[in-house]
């Protein structure tokens, strides 16, 4: 059952969160002079139109991104990531625009860098395969389960990879091909980086993700996440949302430290907002 649609989520708060820390992560293995694959298991559309469409039927962008992209005392970690929002919607006073993890990869990529996007939705693939008509070979759009087609892509050529697993987790079934699928990874290449987005529901599964990824073995880990609004007593709802990172770079625990506490109180909306950062060093 394919029903999610990223664009009614475009630039929300999980967004927010998960697209922050892929630039820093790119950023970070860019400093190296060597080339990186980028390896979206589960990649939208790529661009988002804020202006029409899905995105304004909830507006989530509106409690997200559009709180923040004008502003001027961002932390440094938060402002790499609104530059590539800003340059997105370049010569705009409005926000017509927000960039998917796809776009923010490619934002930052380098002539050597090459991006594999999976995608299952037919129509969210089509969409990405026009996004991308222009990329060449630096990227490639596959129509196809994320979770089984790691098996193409790791060990990737250049040795150097960041993996985003970013499902809809619609179904249970997601939060156990997680897990599954991040073994996997590691045992095909151990030194990758696995970026793994989560929501934080009231649902078991959600709590219990964190806690299972820590047992994966991994040498090092960060856990963060940004909770919003205290969860509602009906239990309805997404009240915040988490990034769980294998292998990060030894820098990401401390920008984080510089950029949640912005987030929760610029994105907060009542006294449940908080955010959680704990970490595994090598
Ligand atoms: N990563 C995107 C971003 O940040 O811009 C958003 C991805 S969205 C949360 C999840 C996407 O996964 C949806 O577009 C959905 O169609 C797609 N999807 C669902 N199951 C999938 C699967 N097994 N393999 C690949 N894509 C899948």
């Amino acid at each position: 059952m394919l029903s999610y649609r990223h664009a009614f989520h475009a630039g929300n708060h999980a967004d927010v969160l998960k697209h922050s820390i892929e630039v820093m992560l790119l950023d970070y293995m860019n400093q190296k002079d060597k080339p990186w694959w980028y390896i979206d298991t589960h990649a939208g559309a790529g661009v988002y139109s804020l202006t029409q469409g899905y995105a304004t039927k909830n507006a989530e962008f509106e409690t997200g991104i559009a709180r923040l992209w004008q502003r001027n005392d961002l932390p440094a970690p938060l402002q790499r990531y609104i530059d590539v929002v800003k340059e997105l919607n370049a010569g705009s006073a409005h926000l017509q625009l927000y960039p998917g993890s796809p776009y923010v990869a490619q934002a930052l990529q380098r002539r050597d860098d090459k991006l594999r996007l999976f995608e299952l939705h037919p129509s969210d693939s089509k969409l990405l395969t026009e996004n991308f008509l222009d990329a060449g070979r630096a990227a490639k759009v596959v129509q196809a389960d994320g979770f089984a087609s790691i098996k193409s892509v790791l060990p990737p050529p250049p040795r150097r990879a960041l993996m985003l697993i970013d499902p809809p987790y619609e179904e249970k079934h997601d939060y156990v091909r997680v897990v599954e699928t991040l073994k996997e990874a590691l045992e095909r290449f151990p030194t990758g980086t696995y970026a793994v987005w989560y929501p934080q529901l009231s649902r078991e599964e959600t709590k219990q993700l964190p806690e299972k990824l820590k047992k994966l073995g991994a040498k090092s880990w960060v856990h963060v996440a940004l909770t919003i609004h205290a969860p509602r007593v009906d239990g309805f709802g997404m009240h915040g949302s988490g990034m769980f990172i294998l292998n990060p770079p030894w820098t990401l625990a401390k920008e984080l430290k510089e950029m949640m506490p912005y987030l929760v109180q610029h994105l907060g909306i009542d006294k449940g907002a908080k955010y959680i950062l704990e970490q595994l060093a090598a």
